[in-house]
């Protein structure tokens, strides 16, 4: 990264369009921010679409207390554009050329996480947006912007079957649902069950589906039961009907949990079979309480998961281009970034905000 740092810091830096809040309880507006100029390994791209994820409201309220938020934060990391510029050493995009962005933009390389494809885990790896930025300073700035500059191995093809709008939020609700999928074995058969239909859930739904899993849905909203369906799943549980949960006790192999605020686990560890899994990706700041004994009986698994890896993104959107997967969005202009956002805090969005970063740049 030294090398980088000092080549980009040689080449300068410029000013992009973007969106930021000043602090927890502030709307995001217009404002400029510095991007570095790209340097021999880097990709300039300039920004068509940035979904909004559920991540994103946390990180501008401040809502994670083991992630505090640097302001000002300029989130998005489902970032769909087109490639204007390369360096020097870059061999994989050319300008033209669509290219995507997710949640990661560094990592040191060659740490034993790095070289099994599992960026995440690195103790150096950079986020999109509030990590500290070595080559500017201060912290990473998101997609709510019309440009961005990134390291080639970060940057990902886009296959060209995908609607634009609608594959970006593929870059973090998409491998969120993805990886623990394949980490855990979900294949023809298999009993999978979904908690919460939102963004990130309803493509979980599509990707369980498309493995041919049986699906089922668990909503507290009855209105999303249609959809659910629509989407792939198999059955629909409204989660606070007691006699739906009890007949589905012990029965899954394996269960994704989405939710973004605080609930009960222990009705979800319940429905698991002997030694089936229980993945949280969902990420409320309050620790859940969890019952031992939910645990003890059939030897059951709880357990975590991080979006995915690098390799692994790209071969989740090449899974997509061939089942066809994309988000259902609601395109929205960057001028509604607030509105969009009361709106996914209320649980009123089917099922995702992508930004039409058009928008921004003719503002
Ligand atoms: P979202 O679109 O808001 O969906 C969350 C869903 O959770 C809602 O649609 C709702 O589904 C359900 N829900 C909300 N409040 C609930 C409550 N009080 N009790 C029960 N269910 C509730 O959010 P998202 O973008 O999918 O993100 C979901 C969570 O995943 C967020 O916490 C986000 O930060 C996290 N996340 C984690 C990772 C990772 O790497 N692990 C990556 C991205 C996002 P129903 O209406 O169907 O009940
Ligand atoms: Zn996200």
């Amino acid at each position: 990264m030294s090398t980088n740092q000092f080549t980009s810091q040689s080449r300068g830096q410029y000013e992009s369009k973007a969106y930021s809040a000043m602090g927890p309880t502030s709307l995001l507006v217009p404002t400029s921010i510095s991007r570095r100029e790209p340097g021999d390994n880097d990709i300039k791209i300039d920004i068509l679409f940035c979904g909004i994820c559920h991540s994103d409201l946390h990180q501008v309220r401040n809502e994670w207390s083991a992630m505090p938020t640097v302001y000002p934060c300029v989130p998005g990391h489902e970032i769909i554009g087109r490639v204007t510029n390369v360096g020097s050493q870059v061999t994989k995009f050319k300008p033209g050329d669509l290219a995507a962005v997710g949640c990661l933009v560094d990592s040191d390389g060659n740490c034993p996480h790095c070289q099994a494809g599992l960026e995440q885990f690195c103790s150096q790896m950079t986020l999109t947006y509030n990590s500290p930025d070595a080559h500017l300073g201060g912290v990473t700035y998101g997609g709510y912007s019309d440009s961005i500059v990134v390291k080639e191995h970060f940057v990902l093809r886009v296959p060209s079957n995908l609607d634009l709008a609608a594959a970006a939020p593929l870059l973090c609700a998409g491998i969120t649902t993805y990886s623990p999928m394949r980490h855990w074995g979900v294949t023809k058969g298999r009993k999978v069950g979904v908690v919460g239909l939102g963004g990130l859930g309803h493509m979980a739904v599509k990707f369980a589906h498309a493995l041919e899993a049986h699906v089922v849905v668990f909503t507290t909203s009855l209105n999303k039961k249609v959809d659910a369906h629509r989407l792939g799943a198999d059955e629909v549980v409204v989660s606070q009907n007691n006699e739906d949960m009890k007949r589905h006790a012990s029965t899954f192999d394996f269960i994704i949990d989405t939710v973004s605020a605080e609930h009960d686990v222990n009705a979800l560890l319940q429905l698991l079979r002997p030694d089936g899994t229980l993945t949280l990706v969902g990420a409320p700041d309050r620790p859940h309480a969890v019952s031992a004994m939910a645990l003890l009986f059939n030897r059951r698994n709880l357990s975590g998961s991080l979006i995915g890896g690098i390799a692994e993104t790209q071969e989740m959107l090449d899974f997509c281009s061939k089942h066809n997967i994309t988000a259902d969005v609601e395109v929205i202009p960057i001028q509604k970034v607030n509105e969009a956002y009361e709106r996914l805090a209320r649980g009123d969005v089917k099922y995702r905000f992508t930004i039409d970063m058009a928008s921004l740049k003719s503002q």
